[in-house]
């Protein structure tokens, strides 16, 4: 069932989402050569304390900590290690979500660690670019599958660096959000039978949308620790999420610390 938000509650989403866009800027900040992703968990336990917060991560289904961490190859649900070192050349994804009042913000980025390969670097482009078409291509009265199949068509229309084909993987994908963390409906970031499908989008739907695209295959498979996705083909992969709602002026980004206001006005103004 998908959960519809009063504008009040809608208010207190954007306070969460505002906990994780603080939290996620001060991660990418921690991000260096040497520092752990056990490390990176410390720092968002602080930053969660200071802003009177709970975690949505810690004890979901068992998950250890209040961060994902998920470095190079790893897609998803990486559990953050003192034996995990960050290393110059690395990416590392980093995904958190934060709840005030019972309502959850969800969001993710990839970042660079030290000096990165340039193929790793337009692959965290293009992922975090596909986002901003997905947000672009919803309107009010639209379809779920309009963000889809945007995510997916920014992708496939982007040159690959080593002449190979982007991987967008199917398995793991966005969600409905609000008093859970994961609700209806699912957000894939494909749509093989293009826009203009599923549920409407309404006022008051709030999703979270995250496109994972690797530099290789798009398969995955889960590590023994039951948790950690990775390539099939141990390729880089680059994952970044935002929580979003729609208003009569647009899309609404509510992990954006400006609401998505500047990553938006261009794509907007380009497509009328
Ligand atoms: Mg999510």
């Amino acid at each position: 069932m998908i959960q519809i938000k009063t504008d009040a509650e809608i208010a207190v989403m954007r306070r969460a989402g505002l906990v994780v866009a603080r939290t996620l800027e001060t991660l990418r900040a921690a991000v260096a050569p040497g520092v752990s992703t056990a490390d990176l968990d410390a720092v968002a336990r602080e930053a969660l304390a200071s802003e009177g917060a709970t975690p949505s991560f810690l004890g979901y289904h068992g998950f250890p900590a209040v961060i994902c961490s998920s470095v190079n190859e790893e897609i998803v649900h990486g559990i953050p290690s003192r034996a995990k070192v960050l290393r110059d050349g690395d990416v590392v994804s980093i995904d958190f979500g934060a709840i005030i009042e019972g309502y959850h913000g969800d969001a993710a980025i990839t970042v660079p660690v030290g000096q990165v390969p340039a193929e790793l670097l337009e692959l965290l482009r293009v992922c975090e670019e596909s986002l901003w078409h997905g947000f672009a291509a919803a309107r009010l009265g639209g379809r779920l599958s309009d963000i889809s199949h945007a995510v997916e068509s920014y992708v496939r229309a982007q040159p690959h660096p080593l002449g190979g084909s982007w991987g967008i993987v199917e398995e793991y994908v966005g969600h409905g959000i609000g008093t859970e963390m994961h609700q209806d409906p699912q957000v894939y970031n494909f749509a093989p039978k293009g826009p203009g499908r599923g549920p409407k989008l309404v006022r008051g739907l709030v999703l979270a949308v995250e496109p994972m695209v690797n530099l290789g295959t798009k398969a995955t498979r889960v590590l023994d620790d039951q948790w950690t996705v990775v390539t099939a083909d141990s390729a880089a992969s680059a994952h970044f999420e935002h929580t979003f709602t729609l208003t009569e002026d647009g899309p609404w980004v509510l992990t954006a610390l400006d609401g998505g206001a500047a990553r938006l006005a261009p794509l907007l103004a380009a497509t009328g």
